[in-house]
């Protein structure tokens, strides 16, 4: 009997699964394996919303596991250790992962690789990093370009979707299993039901919900800016673990577009959710060719950019005080659900680096402490556009207003008043401004600023003057080196 191991990492799901797929099909027995990683439990980049939500999809990945007369095996320590305590305990000859493009997950595998037979399928991506080349074989830099190739490369094998197996056999004897320690404690439970039927239920409504009303899918770009509608499909921390294939979700999202029923507008809506998808494989090519975007910045230009770093500037940024309603309500949407709306994140990445004038990578390290979807290659991509020091970045000059940001986003306030209740009261005319009512006006909304709410713990005009000239010295100072 041939024994194989399907090492699971960011791929916690039965449907879809390129590297359970090879392994079922390369042998007899298929053992499931888990390997809780110290390195990365305790990594001060995760966090514990994180682990909660990661522990409820494993636990729902042993339920499905059972049901297909498996189990899924637990094991805790280094990787590659205990990989090949597995590998002896169970006499197998192969070792079946989802290839993954992380500094540290590269290296793991180069080690796991020189001890064991290991197959490295695709799965993490939809294209992988060394497919969309430009024509000379070097990466792209620049997304527009890069999503024209990616389109014209797109093969069958992309299209494809693996159903999930009826059985994965299991060998005579199974190795032994932890049990699944107890998930941390969180003030608030998860705002997203964690697993696969979870997010295969979540992928349907998203993109053809039959109740009355138009799929969100096909009304995605007039819908995705406003963080008050649930424009969007809230799938990222489901795509992060792979509890919902990459592949499936726009697979899914391609087959209606190419519904003939459908109208332009409609199909333009749904073509920028699958742009969504391509910016997360673009974001994996950056760091898979980039790897210095890791520690800093991928443009050199802002090497020498003075940050103020205050740290009590910076506490109230992350506990959602610095007086600016919009920055306030996302950052406090991030600290209780774990999860923020992507308008959200710009706003509020953009008031941390170009208003306060703090190194990104202390809003990168808050954010990945917090986020469910917390994933290394998106968090950088996201946090280099903010700050414009990536690849087709927004020019440093162009800095977020924060109260154009909210009046044109969130124009009634209805998020700001969810998510900071002493505004509750705060009428239309002054919810993006507050600290411009009149005394009056404050007693009847009972929301003294200054004492119920902060005034602003920065005048953005003068920020962005400040920031301009920052920028500006660094440029000049790298110039001269
Ligand atoms: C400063 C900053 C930090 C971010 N950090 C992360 C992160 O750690 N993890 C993460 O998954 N996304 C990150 N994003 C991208 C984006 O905000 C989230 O993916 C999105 O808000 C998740 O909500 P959703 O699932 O409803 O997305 P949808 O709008 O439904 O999009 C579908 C999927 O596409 C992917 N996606 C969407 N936008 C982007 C993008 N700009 N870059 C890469 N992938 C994208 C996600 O997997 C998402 O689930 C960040 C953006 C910014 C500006």
């Amino acid at each position: 009997m041939k024994t194989v191991i399907w090492w699971i990492r960011r791929d916690l799901r039965l449907t879809d699964n390129q590297a359970l797929h090879a392994a079922l099909q390369a042998a007899d027995a298929v053992v499931p394996l888990f390997i809780l990683d110290d390195n990365i439990l305790n990594s001060a980049y995760v966090g514990d919303k994180q682990v909660a939500f990661m522990f409820a999809g494993l636990q729902t990945l042993a339920e499905d596991l059972e049901k297909l007369g498996s189990a899924l095996i637990l094991r805790r320590g280094d990787p590659p250790v205990e990989l090949m305590k597995v590998v002896a305990e169970t006499g197998a000859s192969a070792v079946y992962a989802e290839r993954a493009n992380s500094p540290y997950a590269k290296t793991r595998d180069e080690a796991v690789a020189a001890m064991v037979d290991l197959h490295l399928t695709a799965g993490v991506s939809i294209q992988a990093p060394w497919e969309v080349l430009k024509k000379d074989n070097t990466p792209y830099t620049v997304f527009t370009p890069y999503k024209k190739r990616w389109y014209a490369l797109l093969k069958p094998e992309h299209r494809a979707v693996l159903p999930a197996p009826d059985r994965v056999p299991a060998p005579a004897e199974m190795p032994e299993s932890l049990m699944l320690p107890s998930a941390p404690e969180l003030a608030q439970p998860l705002r997203y039901v964690a697993g696969e039927a979870a997010a295969q239920a979540m992928l349907r409504d998203f993109v053809s919900r039959t109740t009355q009303g138009v799929p969100a899918l096909v009304q995605y770009d007039d819908q995705r800016d406003f963080p008050s509608i649930d424009g969007t499909s809230s799938l990222s921390g489901h795509l992060r673990f792979g509890m919902l294939s990459v592949r499936q979700a726009a697979n899914a999202a391609l087959d209606i577009i190419q519904q003939p029923q459908l109208s332009k507008v409609q199909r333009d809506n749904a073509s920028v959710w699958v742009s969504e998808l391509i910016w997360r494989d673009f974001y994996m090519s950056i760091l898979h060719h980039f790897p210095h975007v890791y520690a800093g910045n991928f443009r050199a230009d802002y090497d020498k950019i003075d940050w103020r770093n205050d740290e009590a500037e910076y506490q109230a940024w992350c506990e959602g005080r610095t007086g600016y309603p919009i920055v306030d309500a996302a950052m406090r949407q991030l600290v209780q659900t774990g999860w923020m709306h992507n308008r959200a994140r710009m706003i509020v990445a953009s008031f941390l680096v170009k208003d306060l004038l703090i190194d990104w990578r202390w809003g990168e390290k808050f954010f990945m402490q917090h986020l469910i979807d917390g994933d290394p290659a998106a968090n950088n991509g996201g946090w280099q556009w903010a700050a414009g020091t990536g690849t087709d970045a927004a020019p440093y000059f162009r800095i977020f207003n924060p109260m154009s940001q909210s009046k044109k986003f969130d124009a009634n306030g209805d998020y700001i008043r969810q998510y900071v209740p002493e505004l509750a009261k705060v009428p239309k005319k002054y919810i993006h401004a507050p600290w411009e009512m009149p005394p009056l006006e404050q007693t009847l909304a009972k929301c003294q600023i200054g004492q119920d709410y902060p005034k602003p713990i920065v005048d953005h005009k003068m920020a962005r003057e400040r920031t301009l000239a920052a920028y500006k010295a660094s440029k000049e100072a790298m110039k001269a080196n």
